[in-house]
């Protein structure tokens, strides 16, 4: 069995947008413009290269977090394991552990804060947390001193975006505990833009200066790691210089570029929702359609009834704002998106029950992408895919 409304994954375009990016860190402008760089990246046995200009090229944090971006993390991970990824990255450690039990053995990074309580779980499938607040250098020193283990993490500095991290202005008195916990080695820093989409916003540049800034004074305190990332998608589209030896990229990886920017490189969107018409009825001048009946038509229309509504994603503001396709032709969403199913309207389209919608995704020389959709309604990509809802079924090409 089978709902009719289904998520398409195709997995070889998430391989093809990765190395389309793997290509577009190989072939673009940088070639050991940067001294610093490590001859090579290996995680925690980096030699500090002070003469290096070997041009290494950047590899490649998968980001997998959130179901991978709705896309079904076990399928996905494996996919770009499989691709190259140097690394995972996901929210937290019950993501990790999903990954694991998927079969994935490339190293995998948590981003997000640790509880203190329950850190079992790192050590059980070998995960890599980030260290971003004392009290978590704290606890994770504590616990794998209690294994009796070298604990690789990445260090996370915050350099204006005032979320996780340690602050990059205070260091002298937040770090040197860290540096002395036996148990934990840390391998990488890291630092996260506020405003890498915002081509105009200044903090961008800022926030760079800082982490530079950072990564030359840790030897001071202490941390001897030389492996820096930086750079979520927009980032690494914009500016090179984030690079570093590591890019994080997550939206670009699922093939949609992060609003406003542009697409500098070839990359195909990677889930495609599909569903059928479930009924067609027409509708008098005079009436509406949906709860509230919040429009009527002032001629005839012809309505066809759709299978998926708000428990499967779909926001209510597409109403009136948005369109599915049908026949190759746009239908615009009309009355109410409900909580099982969404009106079109489809006057003048010959249509039957039965009939494929494409409510994201490509039908005859029409198509319809989520970054469309998330204008329409005054949201963000990342939004709309990380919603599409557990009911509906993901199928994999
Ligand atoms: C989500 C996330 C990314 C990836 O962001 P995209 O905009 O999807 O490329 C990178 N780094 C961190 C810390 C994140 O949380």
């Amino acid at each position: 069995m089978i709902r009719p409304t289904v998520a398409r994954v195709d997995l070889s375009a998430i391989r093809e947008n990765f190395h389309a990016i793997a290509q577009f860190l190989r072939t673009s402008g940088r070639s050991g413009s940067d001294p610093t760089r490590p001859n090579s990246a290996e995680w925690g046995q980096t030699p500090p290269s002070e003469n290096s200009t070997s041009g290494v090229r950047p590899q490649v944090i998968a980001v997998v977090k959130a179901n991978a971006y709705g896309h079904g993390a076990p399928q996905v991970g494996l996919a770009l394991e499989q691709a190259g990824a140097a690394m995972l990255a996901c929210a937290d450690i019950e993501e990790g552990i999903v990954l694991r039990q998927a079969g994935v053995r490339a190293p995998i990074l948590i981003f997000g804060a640790l509880s203190v309580s329950d850190l079992e779980g790192i050590f059980q499938h070998d995960l890599t947390p980030t260290i971003s607040t004392p009290g978590a250098a704290r606890a994770l020193q504590a616990a794998a001193a209690r294994h009796n283990v070298t604990l690789r993490c990445h260090l996370k500095i915050d350099t204006g975006m005032n979320r996780l991290g340690f602050r990059h202005d205070n260091l002298e008195y937040t770090l040197p505990d860290v540096a002395a916990s036996r148990n934990l080695s840390i391998d990488a820093v890291y630092t996260h833009f506020a405003t890498a989409d915002d081509p105009e916003n200044e903090l961008f540049a800022e926030q760079r200066t800082r982490f530079e800034t950072v990564v030359q004074e840790l030897p001071k305190f202490g941390i001897t790691a030389t492996v820096r990332h930086a750079a979520n998608s927009a980032a690494m589209l914009r500016d090179e210089r984030v690079w570093f030896d590591y890019v994080r990229p997550g939206l670009l990886l699922y093939g949609v570029v992060p609003p406003p920017l542009a697409a500098t490189l070839s990359l195909r969107p990677a889930m495609s929702l599909h569903s059928r018409i479930v009924a067609v009825k027409g509708v008098r001048p005079g009436e509406g359609s949906g709860y509230g009946i919040k429009t009527t038509f002032s001629e005839p229309r012809t309505i066809a009834v759709i299978p998926a509504g708000y428990a499967d994603g779909l926001d209510l503001r597409l109403a009136g704002r948005a369109f599915m396709l049908v026949r190759g032709r746009r239908a615009p969403i009309v009355g109410s998106v409900c909580m099982d199913m969404t009106m079109i309207d489809v006057t003048g389209t010959p249509v039957a029950p039965g009939d494929e919608v494409v409510i994201v995704g490509e039908q005859g020389d029409e198509s319809i992408g989520v970054r469309e959709m998330a204008a329409a309604i005054g949201t963000i990509p990342y939004e709309l895919l990380c919603r599409v809802g557990s009911r509906i079924q993901r199928v994999y090409h």
